[in-house]
């Protein structure tokens, strides 16, 4: 089942970036608790932060000079007793503090991952596969770098610095308002500098990418290079990207050292400057050495609260603007979406009426089909064949709505499908598609797929009639050998069989089989095909045949093209009526030998 539950509401219509925040602090909401324990933790650092200089002040000016030892060690100790908590509030802003960001990029995932199992087809017919990673990996990574860090560092900066500027006010104000004078061309130094710094590591980005590229095309196309002897040609692009690499690098470190030195040399300048002023005032007799200590010791709290701030506005641009990303998918609408008073299939006998259908894609701009009307009654099996791109598995796909019709109706026993909740529509489908995807993981997890809640007998069962149990046995570790990417590569007509292992799982009445067009061994034929045949035994079957040999039997025959459907029948009376599907038929015999 979709899991929507606790699925944070966004119904962004209410757009802005005033919009766009409001939907990024509901996401604090469910944290609140951790959150506050955050930001009064930070609040506790900045003010032993602050406390220090002031305390060392005072001790200078009232304590020592009247050699008042005790009284001094003892604020001594209490300033290390402060500095001991600022630890331990320091952990728990750096621990607690990602652990609410953690929580929250998991929020934001669950969320985002339940809408995309939401998605229709066709929003996956419009987005590439690349691109939705890159932008689900891509956009939460800056999410959650502002979730993580943005609020304490906001907050720890703006109460330093606000509170140091307070207090060194009513030390000196004129020393204060100098020194003062100078931080927003500190701050602006460091925004100007950060920006640089930005568009240089977007210009690495792409230059990795275009590195990536590069390794990714020549290693596919290593067979190719090497056939054509252009090996050297291969390498000197890459060497090229790789140079362009290197150069961005090169113009990154250069920004980040003009920052860093910047930096060093204003702070630097900083402290110059109010030596250079304090000792004035004091030769005026309006300050004492105590003060000027103070007040060094505040500038020397400054470097970090505008390093962070600088680095928050750069933060909260770029997470606000991957959030944008974010709330744009989410307001994506599945196209195609239960009614409001969806009801159940329940007592499935598997009746499938086509009728009168026409469908278009999005994209396309003609009719893909073109008023089809086919009645499958239940425990029948019609097999679809019909030239490539003819839209058999077009048809395939209406039965369990995965497109809507662009006119006419599918009706499932009598109920037209758009009535019914797709999730119980599906549930009493099963679908072998030519493509099988097993995900990673056993191969017992991938039979387990069908039904997860069979039980170890079923699966063995399952795995027996669909006949790929013997294929398992000889696997190295039988049904938990790792599949998919990083394990056993199966070959196309055991992926078949798996997928048909878990449809007998499921025990669907109604079947959906899409034949493999590569070419299969005969031995893997006949075992799909004596697989198949078990499979569809008592269920009403669509079979989609690219090779007629394995339909010979079907109970009736559809050949279907563009225009709808051309010819409607049995083996014997298609080829003796002699049209499209005999002509189809001799030319697979002479082209194969099965
Ligand atoms: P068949 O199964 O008979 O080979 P299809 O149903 O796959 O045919 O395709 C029918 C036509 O629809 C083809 O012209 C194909 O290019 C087009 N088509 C298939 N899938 C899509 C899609 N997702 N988006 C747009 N056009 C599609």
């Amino acid at each position: 089942m979709k899991e929507k539950k606790g699925r944070i509401a966004l119904t962004s219509k209410r757009k802005g970036r005033r919009g766009y925040l409001r939907i990024f602090a509901s996401y604090y909401r469910p944290h609140w608790k951790l959150f506050a324990l955050d930001m009064v933790c930070a609040l506790l650092i900045c003010i032993v932060d602050l406390a220090f200089p002031y305390f060392s002040r005072l001790a200078m000016k009232d304590l020592l000079p009247q050699k008042l030892f005790a009284t001094f060690f003892t604020v001594m100790a209490v300033l290390a007793a402060a500095y001991v908590l600022k630890g331990v509030f320091y952990y728990i802003v750096t621990y607690w503090g990602h652990l609410l960001g953690v929580r929250m990029e998991a929020d934001i995932r669950r969320d985002l991952f339940g809408h995309m199992q939401d998605l229709s087809f066709s929003f996956y017919d419009k987005n590439r596969t690349g691109q939705l990673m890159s932008r689900v990996t891509g956009d939460l990574f800056e999410i959650t770098e502002l979730a993580h860090h943005g609020p304490e560092d906001l907050f720890i900066s703006v109460v330093t610095l606000a509170g140091a500027f307070i207090i060194m006010l009513t030390i000196r104000w004129e020393l204060a308002l100098i020194v003062f004078a100078v931080v927003p061309l500190f701050a602006l130094f460091t925004i100007f500098q950060r920006k640089r710094m930005m568009r240089c590591s977007t210009e690495v980005k792409a230059k990795l990418a275009g590195i990536n590229g590069e390794v990714e095309s020549s290693i596919s196309g290593m067979r190719t290079a090497k056939a054509f002897a252009n090996e050297d040609a291969e390498s000197a692009k890459f060497a090229a990207a790789n140079d362009q690499f290197r150069n961005a690098k090169r113009g990154y470190y250069k920004a980040m050292a003009t920052y860093q030195s910047g930096l060093e040399l204003a702070m630097g300048m900083m402290s110059v400057l109010v030596i250079a002023f304090g000792g004035m005032l004091i030769m005026q007799g309006k300050m004492d050495l105590a003060d000027l200590t103070a007040f060094s010791l505040y500038v020397t709290t400054f470097i970090t609260p505008i390093r962070k701030l600088s680095a928050f506005v750069e933060q909260f641009m770029q997470g606000m603007a991957g959030f944008k990303r974010f709330v744009e998918l989410m307001d994506v609408e599945p196209e195609i979406q239960d009614a409001p008073d969806a009801a159940d299939l329940t007592d499935v006998k598997g009746d499938i009426l086509v009728d009168d259908v026409t469908f278009r894609y999005e994209s396309s701009a003609e009719d893909v089909l073109s008023h089809v009307n086919l009645h499958v009654r239940p425990g029948e099996t019609v097999a679809v064949v019909g030239p490539s791109g003819g839209g058999k598995s077009t048809l395939c796909q209406l039965i369990p709505r995965f497109y809507d019709v662009t006119e006419g109706r599918i009706l499932v026993d009598g109920h037209d499908v758009r009535t019914l909740k797709q999730h119980s529509l599906r549930e009493h489908i099963g679908i072998v598609q030519q493509d099988v995807f097993l995900f990673a993981g056993t191969i017992y997890d991938n039979i387990r797929y069908g039904r997860p809640d069979a039980t170890n007998a079923e699966i063995v069962a399952a795995a027996k009639l669909a006949e790929i149990y013997d294929d398992i046995m000889d696997m190295p570790d039988g049904f938990q050998t790792q599949v998919g990417e990083r394990g056993v590569m199966l070959s196309g007509g055991q992926k078949q069989r798996v997928s048909i292992a878990r449809i007998f799982l499921k025990n669907p009445p109604i079947l959906i089989l899409d034949e493999a067009t590569s070419a299969l061994d005969s031995v893997t034929e006949d075992h799909i095909q004596s697989a198949f045949d078990a499979l569809a035994e008592g269920r009403t079957t669509l079979i989609i045949a690219h090779r007629l040999s394995t339909i010979r039997s079907a109970s009736r025959i559809i050949v279907i093209d563009g225009a709808g459907i051309k010819e409607e029948g049995t083996h014997q009376e298609l080829l003796a009526a002699g049209g499209e599907y005999a002509r189809l038929w001799n030319a697979q015999r002479g082209g194969q030998t099965a």
